[in-house]
């Protein structure tokens, strides 16, 4: 097919890797390498938060494909290696080894990395941040200690950290300025659902607070509020949410805003130039507008999309955004896109923490979070895009199936 030609993915993580397996997939047998920062190969990391961290999983569990499927698929995996240097002209990339690479397309994986703290203290030992296998390695050796942690934010790490620390058996206490945990996306209504969750299992909620410090001698040993409490602690993780990493792209001229802008095929500002996973903003057909989704599934998904797109099909990236999360014995998926809505749903009663909660625009459903419910992503999904008009009692009667609210529709399911 195109064997004189070089594909380059910079980013060896999830989109990054399921990309390198569909071009080979899809036939390209032309030269094809994954570029990797990090020194394992590539790995999912929701296991990182969750069972990884309680040592209840090992390292084999977390890798996107076996340690032979680079070598047999004759993907030239280069770990340890960051991609330093982007000429979109020429088409070249210059990796930190001094290598310098030709390309005829480009894929940019390159992913998030956590916003750090800088506050008085941030740069104590004990003060943690999670993002790769050996964060969570540091931060197991940690829980394996015991002793009280600390949690600065409650979002989705920060609320995952708490409950798997708890599940440890140590003292946990988080700390955030909204009023409920995770509030941004889920609103009071329903972070107050969690915020119990959490407290009914010993978490101590410290809310509408922030941090102004952490203290100590060498290590973090207090944290300090904004409002002026102190907690002692032994270790502090800090979970207040991630950027995009752009600078290769913005070094190389590609447009880059919050992320790296993408149009529904995954296509940069540069032709030959696609970015998939949480660094891309990516036009969204479902939504009008561009969007950035930082989750495991919208990473599985888009680097399949960009590879096809790479080897010349118009394929659209429009499935609609999709996580999971697990906290204690409390699973949820949550599927949709809503910055904003009027009302919020409920189908069944949240105190039995088996439920389904809508979040509804204009009598039409813009996301919904399945509690302890399972196999209803499709339904939910269906939904969403079928932007058909719902009755709030039908969408609440759990005796109303939930196919007979919205017809189904093909794609979208996670
Ligand atoms: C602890 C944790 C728990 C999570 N839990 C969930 C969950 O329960 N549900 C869910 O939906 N999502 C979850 N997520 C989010 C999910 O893991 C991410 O959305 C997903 O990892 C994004 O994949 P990615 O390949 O786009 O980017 P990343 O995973 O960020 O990978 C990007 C890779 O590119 C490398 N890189 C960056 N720059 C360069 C360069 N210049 N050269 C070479 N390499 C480079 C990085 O080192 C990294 O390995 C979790 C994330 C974390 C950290």
């Amino acid at each position: 097919m195109s064997s004189e030609q070089t594909f380059i993915v910079a980013g060896a993580s999830l989109a990054g890797a399921t990309a390198a397996e569909a071009l080979r997939a899809e036939g390209y047998d032309g030269r094809l390498l994954l570029i990797g920062a990090e020194s394992a190969r590539p790995y999912e990391r929701p296991p990182l938060s969750k069972e990884y961290l309680r040592g209840e999983a090992g390292r084999d569990k977390v890798y996107v494909h076996g340690e032979d499927f680079y070598a047999e698929d004759d993907i030239e995996l280069r770990l340890g290696t960051t991609a330093t240097g982007l000429d979109v002209t020429g088409r070249r990339l210059t990796l930190d080894d001094g290598d310098e690479l030709r390309f005829d397309r480009l894929l940019l994986a390159t992913g998030a990395e956590p916003r750090r703290l800088s506050i008085p203290g941030a740069a104590l030992d004990g003060v943690l941040y999670l993002r790769s296998v050996e964060d969570s390695d540091a931060l197991r050796e940690r829980l394996d200690r015991g002793g009280s942690l600390v949690v600065v934010g409650a979002g989705w790490i920060g609320a995952e950290v708490a409950a798997s620390a708890r599940q440890r058996g140590l003292d946990v206490s988080v700390i955030d300025p909204l009023s409920v945990p995770l509030e941004r996306v889920l609103g009071a209504e329903v972070g107050a659902i969690y915020r119990d969750i959490h407290t009914d299992h010993g978490v101590k909620m410290l809310l509408g607070t922030g941090v102004a410090a952490f203290e100590g001698t060498t290590a973090v040993e207090r944290v300090r509020t904004s409002d002026g409490r102190t907690l002692d602690c032994d270790f502090v993780v800090v979970g207040v949410g991630v950027q995009p990493r752009t600078a290769l792209a913005a070094q190389g001229g590609v447009y880059v805003g919050d992320g790296i802008v993408v149009d529904e095929y995954l296509q940069t500002s540069k032709p030959g130039v696609f970015a998939a996973g949480d660094v891309a903003m990516a036009h969204h057909p479902l939504y009008g507008r561009g969007i950035r989704v930082e989750h495991w599934a919208n990473a599985l998904h888009q680097g399949p999309v960009a590879a096809r797109n790479m080897l010349g099909r118009s394929d659209q990236f429009d499935r609609v955004p999709y996580f999971f999360s697990d906290q204690y014995e409390v699973g949820m998926e949550y599927a949709g896109y809503a910055p904003a809505w009027d009302r919020v749903v409920f189908r069944g009663d949240p105190a039995s923490r088996e439920f389904i909660t809508f979040w509804l625009v204009d009598d039409r459903v813009v996301a919904g979070m399945n509690v302890g419910v399972w196999d209803v992503t499709d339904q939910i999904q269906n939904l969403i895009r079928a932007r058909a008009t719902v009755d709030d009692r039908r969408l609440a009667d759990t005796d109303v199936p939930l196919e007979d609210l919205a017809p189904a529709t093909e794609t979208g399911v996670a």
